[in-house]
């Protein structure tokens, strides 16, 4: 019989891993783990043991694992009609029906989708579409996009160079030129230097800051700003008051495009079928990926607003066919998943259960870790929580980041079969569980972090860095 140890020592000799020590893994010294099955928000390894993912995959599994339901439409669309390329206007029944789906939930001024496999590959549409939009426009040298300091955007080249994280930037040269980051809308962090400032100076403040730069720069260089509408990987950082509307009004100011990132919040994860309606956002272009299809098959789309639809048609004349394409786009396999998928979220009412469960695990973590001796912030919105460690709470003071406090709060977790994820920046703990979730499941989940958070504060004692 094939054992655990057998697979992963397999695994360590072919394939290279995201975001793993890549020689510690390939020589044995870093962890490895083979998933074999889920069932609602728990997952299984190859050993049979049971963890509880408080991460929903990387946010993406919003429906749970295990939906029969789904797996039977990627089957019966598989049998009828697997795949065939959605170039020069060919189509797939699910995809028609999706596209329909995606443009009554993304509400008026929303006019066609492109679909990709992936939210990286999606937002290389996007910033493909801004500058054929300026070309068309004639306007060659409005190309600039600014996107945020801690935004997460993807990891190709360009979509590396959005994200504003050092991690995924020092190692390949980037970010490109042409793509800025401006201050990240992150109030918890930034009140600590700034004494006084309430949410909405500091709204302000942001919205300021986006000004000077694109004056800076020339406005008639910049074409585009990108954000999510809460930052995700970036340390789940919901947007301080009166954000959008600040940020908005100098975008409008200046003629520049608004992509909103929902790849994270969007199709109920926040509460809300996209993020950008929960915040007042009104986006030119909208991404989206992960609960698309909850992960049952990769899909990712792009979602064009009037306004650029009707610029980007008058490009044909001048240009022809447009010179972008994903052999993938439209994978009816896909299309059949996220049809499958929405229906779900739709008749079990997800979206409303990710608000009203998603209330109480905030009140749960409230309750926990408000006073937490070595916990700085509580915050998050709907299904989505961050715990964010602190030296010193009441000063705001970082651990070290010798000490690496986040990664050994979620290896606690591990411990107690919780899955939370420790964020890349900072000592934060992430908390996205599948929006199906139940309030005696969120009790399990706080409960079983109240007992990892209390191991790594014990043993920070006994090393003397408390
Ligand atoms: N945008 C956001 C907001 C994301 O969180 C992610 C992935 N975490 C991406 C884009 C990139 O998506 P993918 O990993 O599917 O390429």
């Amino acid at each position: 019989m094939t054992t655990h140890k057998d697979l992963i020592d397999r695994d360590r000799k072919v394939t290279f891993h995201a975001s793993t020590h890549l020689r510690d893994f390939a020589h044995g010294d870093a962890p490895g783990r083979v998933i074999t099955g889920g069932k609602g928000i728990h997952i299984v390894d190859k050993d049979g043991r049971e963890f509880i993912d408080g991460f929903a995959g990387l946010y993406c599994v919003n429906i749970g694992y295990g939906r029969t339901e789904v797996a039977e439409a990627i089957y019966q669309q598989a049998l009828e009609m697997a795949y065939y390329h959605t170039y020069v206007g060919h189509s797939n029944e699910p995809q028609i029906a999706l596209s329909e789906k995606i443009l009554e939930l993304a509400g008026p001024g929303m006019s066609k989708i492109y679909y990709g496999l992936g939210g990286s590959d999606a937002n290389e549409t996007q910033l493909k579409i801004v500058r054929y939009y300026n070309n068309v426009l004639g306007r060659p040298q409005k190309k600039k996009v600014i996107s945020r300091q801690r935004g997460y955007h993807g990891s190709g080249l360009a979509t590396g160079s959005l994200t504003g994280l050092k991690a995924f930037h020092d190692q390949f040269d980037l970010p490109m030129a042409g793509i800025l980051h401006t201050e990240a809308p992150y109030y918890y962090h930034r009140a600590a230097e700034q004494e006084g400032m309430t949410e909405r100076e500091f709204s302000k403040h942001c919205a300021q800051k986006l000004e000077e730069m694109i004056l800076a720069e020339g406005p008639d260089t910049v074409a585009a700003f990108i954000g999510e509408p809460v930052l995700g990987t970036g340390g789940i950082v919901p947007p301080p008051e009166g954000y959008w509307d600040e940020i908005q009004a100098v975008l409008a100011k200046y003629d520049v495009l608004l992509i909103a990132d929902e790849v994270v919040c969007g199709f109920g994860r926040i509460g809300a079928d996209f993020g950008s309606h929960l915040y007042g956002i009104k986006p030119d272009l909208i991404t989206v990926a992960k609960g698309l299809t909850s992960a049952y098959q990769p899909l990712s789309g792009v979602i064009v607003g009037d306004r650029v639809w009707s610029v980007l048609e008058q490009g044909t004349g001048e240009y022809g066919p447009i010179g972008h394409g994903w052999t993938y786009s439209g994978h009816a396999l896909g299309c059949a998943a996220g049809l499958a998928n929405l229906a779900i979220i739709e008749r079990e009412g997800l979206t409303q259960n990710a608000a009203e469960t998603g209330a109480y695990l905030q009140n749960r973590l409230q309750a926990a870790f408000g006073d937490h001796p070595i916990v700085g912030n509580v915050r998050g919105v709907g299904m989505l929580a961050a715990l964010e460690f602190s030296a010193d709470p009441a000063l705001r003071r970082h651990f070290d980041p010798s000490l690496k406090v986040g990664p050994r709060v979620a290896a606690a977790a591990l411990e107690e079969n919780l899955i939370a994820r420790a964020m890349p920046q900072g000592d934060i703990l992430g908390f996205a569980p599948p929006l199906t979730t139940t309030r005696a499941e969120v009790d399990e989940i706080v409960a079983r972090a109240e007992r990892a958070v209390g191991k790594v504060t014990d043993a920070l004692v006994r090393e003397g860095a408390l």
